[in-house]
Protein backbone atom coordinates (compact mmCIF):
# COMPACT_ATOMS: atom_id res chain seq x y z
CA UNK A 1 0.00 0.00 0.00
CA UNK A 2 1.43 3.49 -0.98
CA UNK A 3 2.63 4.98 2.23
CA UNK A 4 3.65 8.68 2.58
CA UNK A 5 4.55 11.05 5.41
CA UNK A 6 4.07 13.98 6.99
CA UNK A 7 6.87 15.44 9.24
CA UNK A 8 5.73 18.09 11.49
CA UNK A 9 8.20 20.82 12.63
CA UNK A 10 6.36 23.78 12.74
CA UNK A 11 6.44 24.59 16.44
CA UNK A 12 7.91 27.77 17.68
CA UNK A 13 9.25 25.53 21.01
CA UNK A 14 12.82 27.75 20.50
CA UNK A 15 13.86 26.07 25.01
CA UNK A 16 16.74 24.84 24.00
CA UNK A 17 18.38 28.58 23.17
CA UNK A 18 20.01 29.10 20.20
CA UNK A 19 16.91 31.74 19.08
CA UNK A 20 15.72 28.55 16.61
CA UNK A 21 12.48 26.51 16.32
CA UNK A 22 13.54 23.57 17.57
CA UNK A 23 13.66 21.50 14.32
CA UNK A 24 16.06 23.95 13.26
CA UNK A 25 18.73 23.48 16.18
CA UNK A 26 21.74 21.85 14.48
CA UNK A 27 22.55 18.52 15.43
CA UNK A 28 25.98 17.49 14.33
CA UNK A 29 25.80 20.20 11.73
CA UNK A 30 23.21 20.25 10.20
CA UNK A 31 19.10 21.00 11.56
CA UNK A 32 17.36 18.16 13.29
CA UNK A 33 15.07 18.28 10.82
CA UNK A 34 17.90 17.06 7.82
CA UNK A 35 17.94 14.09 10.26
CA UNK A 36 14.71 12.78 10.07
CA UNK A 37 13.86 13.61 6.74
CA UNK A 38 16.68 11.54 5.80
CA UNK A 39 15.85 8.77 7.88
CA UNK A 40 12.06 8.51 5.47
CA UNK A 41 14.16 8.85 2.44
CA UNK A 42 15.78 6.07 3.05
CA UNK A 43 12.91 3.60 4.62
CA UNK A 44 11.84 1.10 1.32
CA UNK A 45 7.84 1.51 2.47
CA UNK A 46 7.90 5.67 1.98
CA UNK A 47 6.83 7.39 -1.54
CA UNK A 48 6.52 10.50 -1.01
CA UNK A 49 7.54 13.19 2.26
CA UNK A 50 5.42 16.25 3.66
CA UNK A 51 7.76 18.51 5.88
CA UNK A 52 5.47 21.15 7.69
CA UNK A 53 7.46 24.07 9.29
CA UNK A 54 6.62 27.89 9.89
CA UNK A 55 5.67 29.71 7.11
CA UNK A 56 8.79 32.23 7.22
CA UNK A 57 10.74 28.88 6.24
CA UNK A 58 9.44 27.65 3.66
CA UNK A 59 12.03 28.69 1.19
CA UNK A 60 14.75 27.53 3.52
CA UNK A 61 13.29 24.16 4.25
CA UNK A 62 13.34 23.10 0.34
CA UNK A 63 16.61 24.01 -0.04
CA UNK A 64 17.39 22.28 3.10
CA UNK A 65 15.59 19.26 1.94
CA UNK A 66 16.52 19.30 -1.94
CA UNK A 67 19.44 16.23 -1.46
CA UNK A 68 16.51 13.75 -0.57
CA UNK A 69 15.65 11.72 -3.44
CA UNK A 70 12.13 11.64 -2.86
CA UNK A 71 9.43 14.05 -3.75
CA UNK A 72 9.22 16.42 -1.29
CA UNK A 73 6.40 19.23 -0.40
CA UNK A 74 6.53 21.88 2.01
CA UNK A 75 4.19 23.61 3.54
CA UNK A 76 3.23 26.63 6.54
CA UNK A 77 2.05 24.69 9.97
CA UNK A 78 -0.06 26.02 12.21
CA UNK A 79 -0.84 27.34 15.93
CA UNK A 80 -0.92 24.23 17.76
CA UNK A 81 0.33 20.35 16.74
CA UNK A 82 -2.57 19.17 15.77
CA UNK A 83 -3.35 22.21 13.36
CA UNK A 84 0.38 21.63 11.32
CA UNK A 85 -0.49 17.70 11.56
CA UNK A 86 -4.15 19.33 9.13
CA UNK A 87 -1.39 21.38 7.50
CA UNK A 88 0.42 18.28 6.42
CA UNK A 89 -3.16 16.43 5.44
CA UNK A 90 -4.69 18.69 3.37
CA UNK A 91 -1.38 18.78 1.14
CA UNK A 92 -1.42 15.33 0.66
CA UNK A 93 -2.87 14.72 -3.11
CA UNK A 94 -6.92 14.48 -2.76
CA UNK A 95 -6.76 11.04 -4.48
CA UNK A 96 -4.36 9.48 -1.85
CA UNK A 97 -6.08 6.20 0.10
CA UNK A 98 -3.06 4.72 1.62
CA UNK A 99 -1.21 5.38 5.00
CA UNK A 100 -0.05 8.38 5.99
CA UNK A 101 3.06 8.49 8.67
CA UNK A 102 2.85 11.19 11.35
CA UNK A 103 6.33 11.80 12.85
CA UNK A 104 7.68 14.99 14.98
CA UNK A 105 10.76 16.53 13.54
CA UNK A 106 11.86 16.21 17.37
CA UNK A 107 12.68 12.54 17.12
CA UNK A 108 15.36 12.89 15.00
CA UNK A 109 16.82 9.54 15.38
CA UNK A 110 14.40 7.05 14.34
CA UNK A 111 15.71 4.44 11.38
CA UNK A 112 14.21 3.08 8.49
CA UNK A 113 13.30 -0.58 9.94
CA UNK A 114 11.15 1.53 12.46
CA UNK A 115 9.17 3.46 9.78
CA UNK A 116 8.95 0.62 8.18
CA UNK A 117 7.38 -1.61 10.88
CA UNK A 118 5.12 1.19 11.64
CA UNK A 119 3.99 1.34 8.04
CA UNK A 120 3.14 -2.66 7.93
CA UNK A 121 1.33 -2.81 11.01
CA UNK A 122 -0.83 0.60 10.42
CA UNK A 123 -1.27 -1.82 6.30
CA UNK A 124 -2.38 -4.70 8.45
CA UNK A 125 -4.55 -3.00 11.31
CA UNK A 126 -5.62 0.87 10.10
CA UNK A 127 -3.58 2.24 12.78
CA UNK A 128 -0.43 1.83 14.56
CA UNK A 129 2.06 3.30 16.82
CA UNK A 130 5.39 3.00 18.12
CA UNK A 131 5.32 2.59 22.38
CA UNK A 132 7.99 1.71 24.47
CA UNK A 133 7.59 -0.23 28.08
CA UNK A 134 7.80 2.01 30.83
CA UNK A 135 10.97 1.67 33.13
CA UNK A 136 10.65 4.04 36.01
CA UNK A 137 7.48 3.16 38.63
CA UNK A 138 4.41 5.57 38.24
CA UNK A 139 2.58 7.19 40.64
CA UNK A 140 -0.64 8.97 40.66
CA UNK A 141 -0.35 12.27 42.71
CA UNK A 142 -2.23 14.47 44.18
CA UNK A 143 -2.16 17.83 45.98
CA UNK A 144 1.85 16.66 46.98
CA UNK A 145 1.00 13.20 47.96
CA UNK A 146 1.57 10.24 46.52
CA UNK A 147 -1.72 8.50 46.03
CA UNK A 148 -1.14 5.07 44.63
CA UNK A 149 1.23 2.80 42.39
CA UNK A 150 0.23 2.57 38.60
CA UNK A 151 0.92 -1.09 37.22
CA UNK A 152 3.67 0.15 34.80
CA UNK A 153 3.05 -3.40 32.57
CA UNK A 154 -0.03 -1.84 31.76
CA UNK A 155 1.66 1.20 30.23
CA UNK A 156 3.31 2.32 26.90
CA UNK A 157 5.38 5.58 26.83
CA UNK A 158 4.00 6.54 22.71
CA UNK A 159 6.30 7.84 20.32
CA UNK A 160 6.21 9.02 16.29
CA UNK A 161 6.25 8.10 13.37
CA UNK A 162 2.35 7.25 14.00
CA UNK A 163 0.66 5.77 11.23
CA UNK A 164 -2.67 5.32 9.99
CA UNK A 165 -5.05 4.48 7.11
CA UNK A 166 -5.63 8.37 5.54
CA UNK A 167 -9.36 7.99 5.34
CA UNK A 168 -9.27 6.77 9.64
CA UNK A 169 -6.97 9.67 10.16
CA UNK A 170 -9.15 12.15 8.51
CA UNK A 171 -12.38 10.79 10.43
CA UNK A 172 -10.76 10.85 13.50
CA UNK A 173 -9.16 14.31 13.08
CA UNK A 174 -12.71 15.97 11.98
CA UNK A 175 -14.41 14.35 15.00
CA UNK A 176 -12.11 15.10 17.43
CA UNK A 177 -12.01 18.78 15.69
CA UNK A 178 -15.83 18.51 16.24
CA UNK A 179 -15.84 18.09 19.38
CA UNK A 180 -13.04 20.40 20.48
CA UNK A 181 -10.71 18.52 21.92
CA UNK A 182 -6.79 18.56 22.06
CA UNK A 183 -4.67 16.13 21.01
CA UNK A 184 -1.41 15.21 22.37
CA UNK A 185 -0.55 12.91 19.53
CA UNK A 186 -2.55 11.09 16.36
CA UNK A 187 -3.70 7.96 18.02
CA UNK A 188 -5.64 9.84 20.96
CA UNK A 189 -8.05 10.81 17.93
CA UNK A 190 -8.28 7.14 16.80
CA UNK A 191 -8.58 5.81 19.94
CA UNK A 192 -11.56 8.74 21.23
CA UNK A 193 -13.84 7.33 18.13
CA UNK A 194 -13.08 3.36 19.13
CA UNK A 195 -11.11 2.26 16.88
CA UNK A 196 -8.44 0.00 17.22
CA UNK A 197 -4.80 0.96 17.44
CA UNK A 198 -1.97 -1.82 17.27
CA UNK A 199 1.32 -1.28 19.42
CA UNK A 200 4.98 -1.74 18.16
CA UNK A 201 7.96 -1.81 19.72
CA UNK A 202 9.66 1.70 19.48
CA UNK A 203 13.04 2.47 20.31
CA UNK A 204 15.32 3.98 22.78
CA UNK A 205 17.25 6.27 20.17
CA UNK A 206 14.08 7.31 18.88
CA UNK A 207 13.78 9.67 21.87
CA UNK A 208 12.02 13.30 21.60
CA UNK A 209 14.69 16.22 22.11
CA UNK A 210 13.08 18.56 24.39
CA UNK A 211 15.72 20.02 26.32
CA UNK A 212 19.76 21.00 25.77
CA UNK A 213 20.48 17.75 27.99
CA UNK A 214 18.71 15.61 25.08
CA UNK A 215 20.72 17.50 22.17
CA UNK A 216 23.56 16.76 23.89
CA UNK A 217 22.70 12.60 24.18
CA UNK A 218 21.56 13.37 20.72
CA UNK A 219 25.36 14.55 19.96
CA UNK A 220 26.70 12.13 21.81
CA UNK A 221 24.98 9.29 20.03
CA UNK A 222 25.67 10.26 16.66
CA UNK A 223 29.79 10.51 17.56
CA UNK A 224 29.52 6.74 18.51
CA UNK A 225 27.84 5.82 15.59
CA UNK A 226 30.85 6.92 13.77
CA UNK A 227 33.39 5.14 15.73
O1 LIG B 1 6.76 21.01 21.20
P1 LIG B 1 6.75 19.54 20.94
O2 LIG B 1 8.08 18.89 21.19
O3 LIG B 1 5.62 18.81 21.55
O4 LIG B 1 6.51 19.44 19.37
C1 LIG B 1 6.48 18.18 18.71
C2 LIG B 1 6.63 18.40 17.21
O5 LIG B 1 5.48 19.09 16.72
C3 LIG B 1 7.87 19.22 16.86
O6 LIG B 1 8.55 18.58 15.78
C4 LIG B 1 7.28 20.56 16.47
O7 LIG B 1 8.04 21.25 15.49
C5 LIG B 1 5.90 20.18 15.93
N1 LIG B 1 4.91 21.27 16.03
C6 LIG B 1 4.33 21.79 14.88
N2 LIG B 1 3.43 22.84 14.96
C7 LIG B 1 3.12 23.39 16.14
C8 LIG B 1 3.68 22.85 17.35
C9 LIG B 1 4.58 21.79 17.26
O8 LIG B 1 4.63 21.31 13.77
N3 LIG B 1 2.26 24.42 16.17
Amino acid sequence: METRAIIVAAGRGERMGAGLPKAFVPLAGVPMLLHSARAFDAAPSVSAIAVVVPADRIDETRDLLRGLSKPVTVVPGGERRQDSVRCGIAALPAAFDGIVLVHDAARPLLDAALIDAVAAAAARAGAAIPVLPVGDTIKRIEDGMVRATIDRDALGAAQTPQGFAIALLREAYDDAGRAGVVLTDEAMAIERIGRPVRAVLGAARNRKITTADDLAWAEDVLVRDRR
